[in-house]
């Protein structure tokens, strides 16, 4: 049963509410946007204690500094394609912003923080915050620590986050040597969770990072050559030989698709995201900044 509802307005007054559940043996539900959240309360999935309602707290959204695009805790999939700066300085994270289902009204109440928490190994923001090398500060009444997002992902929906805690910040850094993105996901049916997804980011130095969503039980990195974009049978015999070191229990499947189903498209999705990126890539000679 809920005995507490809380609507904080700071940091200080969230992570004191989440401090004094935790400190009576209760059970704090945070809510951002409320798009997954709120369905599980109302078919009693959870059954939490007390709720933080984050939807008065009084910070910043999205900001950017010399060194890193930040998203607060109610930065939505919306404001990221309505803010000017982020298909500039967050590419991937724009692209991927423009391709969440569910309309206007679940682009302007889903948080990139509420899916990050979720960690669901298929949904489109995790991978994309690996693929940017992101890093999440989380916030309890003794303090922050921030973390990498690769490290907060340690398993399927189990973040790196303690009862007490929630996720006030996740920094982008700029990445000057990735001059060209592309995004695919493969879904179903139009308004379908994604399958697997491949964020693509073509490095100055002729490589490309390729962070593939919906293969392993985390999200995916590896590195190959951008000139795979031509070969894509090449591209395949790569991904090939780095899952052939793999265990099953790495990959994810659930009820969408299989295992094997999704080690087997996962290169048709990298190479589709490959091929996005590399018809972006700058003519020679154009300057980057
Ligand atoms: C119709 C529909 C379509 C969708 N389409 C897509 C899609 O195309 N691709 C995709 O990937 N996803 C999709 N989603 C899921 C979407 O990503 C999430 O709904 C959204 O991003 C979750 O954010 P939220 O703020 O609503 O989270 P909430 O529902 O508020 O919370 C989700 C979880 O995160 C926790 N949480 C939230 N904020 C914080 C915080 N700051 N600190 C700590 N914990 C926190 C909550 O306690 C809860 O456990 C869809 C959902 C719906 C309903």
């Amino acid at each position: 049963m809920i005995r507490h509802l809380v609507r904080p307005r700071t940091v200080t007054e969230a992570t004191t509410a989440l401090a004094e559940a935790n400190a009576v043996g209760g059970h704090a539900l945070i809510i951002g946007g409320g798009t997954i959240a709120v369905p599980q309360l109302v078919r009693q999935e959870l059954q939490p204690t007390h709720i933080v309602d984050l939807g008065d707290l009084d910070v910043a959204r999205i900001w950017r500094d010399e060194s890193a695009v930040h998203l607060g805790p109610a930065a939505t999939y919306q404001l990221l394609i309505d803010t000017p700066c982020t298909e500039r300085w967050t590419p991937l994270l724009h692209l991927m912003a423009k391709g969440i289902t569910g309309g206007i009204q679940i682009r302007s109440q889903g948080t990139i923080a509420g899916s990050l928490v979720c960690a669901r190994p298929y949904s489109d923001a995790p991978a994309v915050l690996v693929a940017h090398a992101a890093r999440v500060t989380v916030a309890s009444a003794h303090g922050t620590r921030t973390v990498s997002v690769e490290r907060f992902l340690t398993a399927p929906e189990r973040p790196d986050l303690r009862p007490t805690e929630l996720v006030t910040e996740i920094i982008l850094p700029y990445r000057p040597e990735a001059v060209a993105h592309g995004y695919y996901k493969l879904k179903f049916a139009e308004s379908s969770w994604p399958v697997v997804t491949c964020s693509c980011s073509i490095l100055a130095d002729g490589t490309a990072e390729l962070t593939l969503g919906g293969v392993r039980v985390v999200p995916w990195k590896i590195r190959v050559s951008s000139d795979l974009s031509h070969s894509p049978q090449e591209l395949r015999d790569v991904l090939d030989d780095h899952m052939s070191a793999l265990t099953e229990d790495d990959f994810w499947h659930d009820i969408r698709a299989d295992s094997s189903y999704r080690r087997r498209v996962a290169a048709t999705v990298a190479a589709r995201a490959l091929r996005q990126a590399a018809a972006r890539l700058p003519s020679p000679g154009t300057e980057h900044s």
